[in-house]
């Protein structure tokens, strides 16, 4: 596959062995990564990178990423309407539901499966575009 096609993910975490789970496996699938461990990093890459799909994490150092996808939601630009999966550990429920009402478009529980991951990743990629 030559570069460009791959698409670029901007992952948003702040703990250190989640982001470099995730960055191993983006690789190994084939994907491009760019990183931001704050909320508002990540929004201001959101805005300059153009990333094909975002993976959010909710509990971050600055500004919940509740916050952070509703600020992504509120964009005129075409980065409001980037692909948007959520990663939490948070087990409650209507979790699933409040973020998905707020914009995201998917939503992985943490742990990170690394067995499953990149097909949860995939499948809402395309049922997004
Ligand atoms: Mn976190």
């Amino acid at each position: 596959m030559d570069d460009e096609k791959k698409l670029t993910a901007l992952v948003i975490e702040d703990n250190e062995d989640n982001m470099v789970l995730i960055t191993k496996l983006l690789h190994m699938n084939g994907f491009k990564i760019i990183w931001a461990d704050t909320g508002m990093k990540g929004l201001r890459m959101a805005q300059e990178e153009n990333p094909d799909f975002i993976l959010l994490d909710i509990q971050l150092p600055d500004i919940e990423g509740t916050e952070v996808l509703k600020k992504i939601r509120a964009l005129d630009t075409s980065a409001g309407r980037v692909c948007v999966i959520a990663m939490t550990s948070y087990a409650m429920a209507g979790d699933r539901e409040r973020l998905m009402a707020l914009g995201c478009n998917g939503y992985i529980e943490k742990p990170i499966n690394p067995m499953t991951v990149i097909s949860q990743i995939r499948k809402v990629i395309e049922e997004y575009s």
